[in-house]
């Protein structure tokens, strides 16, 4: 059997990016071992064959940054479309805009303030009902929004997304509520780029993945094949989760996992937006996407008279992990393994799975690239 320079377990995003530096920069080759039926991991887009509408198996998915590198590195596998993301949350049947505004202060009270008249009225009444010592998510988000705000917008969207009342998750799950004192709606306006792969995601990875020095093995999970099987020259790089590495030998790490239902409608356009929110306990979904909306440059698509719609349900699933549950005790449950993974020898950790932690894109690239350029100061001063 052929042995690889390297062997990267899962073909995400991290390990695409890393697969793509090890056989462009290192010509080095490198073997990808996924569970899944495709590349990309969770940024993996499709056609749907009824529509032609692509559509973002895994949620919506919006490239937004500013990190220099990333922004260099990216533009020589993708180009980019003019979407810019808005939010919309829909509360009893009235659809509002997010991240709280201007135009949301004003339709939620009924009013027509000033940016100055909002920022006086919002600073009394979160004043109203704060809390000295918020010692929970309830608290700490009515000392940033006030009581009604969180009420409409944040109570019951919060205990649909993490299966917990606010009052029993820790503080810590949110930093900052941001509230505009502005119209602006474009939810990544602080971004020098945002958009979505003219081309797709699929397309992206298929850019990165393009050397013929990396060999990509699907339907195959890492942790089923025989140990040393495919024992690389250098670096194993594992992108999973690490409870599961580790057979769950300190116990399971929490997650919060997502489950999809598509819609076909015969009709052009659903609810006019990529996303919108929904904040009533009553509606079991937390979204609804419409992808059409993402790609308004595919314009035959984007007329026709057929529409995808998929409903997002948030679900407790620790085999299909999407947001890590980022308590105390887990993140010290995390550092143990992370513990027994730096004691194996050649191998190396990465990603969002075996990082525990929510990276954006953005992200995930920089900590590829970084790891990258480590790997490659040690394999050429070996050499
Ligand atoms: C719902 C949702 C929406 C998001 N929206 C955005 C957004 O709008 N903008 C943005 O910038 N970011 C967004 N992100 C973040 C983005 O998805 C991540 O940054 C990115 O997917 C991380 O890539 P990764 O390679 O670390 O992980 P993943 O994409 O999860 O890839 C890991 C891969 O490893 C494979 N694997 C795991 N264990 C094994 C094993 N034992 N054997 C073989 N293969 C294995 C998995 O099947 C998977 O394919 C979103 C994330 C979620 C969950």
């Amino acid at each position: 059997m052929k042995q690889y320079d390297f062997v990267l377990i899962g073909c995400g995003l991290f390990n695409s990016v890393l697969a793509e530096r090890i056989s462009n920069i290192l010509n080095k080759s490198v073997l990808i071992i996924e569970k899944r039926d495709h590349i990309g991991g969770n940024c993996y887009s499709e056609i749907d064959k009824n529509t032609g509408i692509e559509f973002h198996m895994y949620g919506t998915h919006i490239f937004h940054t500013s990190i220099k590198r990333v922004i260099s590195y990216i533009n020589k596998f993708a180009k980019f479309n003019s979407y810019r993301h808005q939010v919309l949350s829909s509360y009893q049947n009235k659809i509002y805009q997010m991240p709280f505004n201007l135009e949301t202060i004003n339709s939620f009270y009924k009013k027509n303030f000033s940016p100055d008249d909002a920022r006086k009225y919002m600073k009394e009444i979160i004043q109203k009902d704060s809390f000295q010592n918020p010692k929970n998510l309830e608290e700490k988000a009515i000392n940033m929004v006030g009581k009604e705000l969180y009420e409409a917008f944040i109570k019951n969207y919060t205990s649909k997304q993490w299966g917990k009342k606010p009052i029993d998750l820790p503080s810590s799950i949110i930093n900052r509520i941001p509230v505009r004192f502005s119209y602006n709606e474009d939810y990544f306006n602080n971004c020098e780029i945002q958009g979505i792969p003219i081309d797709g995601y699929k397309k992206l990875f298929d850019n990165l993945l393009l050397n013929k020095k990396i060999k990509i093995i699907l339907n195959t999970d890492y942790l089923k094949i025989k140990e040393n099987k495919f024992k690389p020259k250098y670096y194993t790089i594992y992108s999973g989760p690490l409870d599961r590495l580790y057979n769950y030998k300190y116990g399971k790490l929490e997650w919060r996992s997502l489950l999809f239902k598509k819609k076909i409608l015969r009709k052009n356009d659903f609810q006019g937006t990529s996303v919108i929110n929904f904040s009533d306990i009553e509606k079991k979904y937390t979204r609804i996407h419409e992808p059409k909306h993402l790609h308004p440059e595919r314009k035959k698509i984007f007329n026709s008279n057929k529409t995808l719609i998929i409903y997002e349900f948030p679900t407790q699933d620790n085999s299909n992990p999407y947001y890590p549950i980022n308590t105390l005790e887990n993140r010290r449950l995390h550092r143990r393994y992370k513990i027994l993974a730096a004691k194996q020898k050649n191998f190396l950790i990465g990603g969002r799975l075996a990082d525990y932690a929510y990276y954006d894109m953005d992200m995930t690239i920089s900590a590829a690239l970084k790891l990258f350029d480590r790997i490659s100061k040690k394999i050429t001063r070996a050499l």
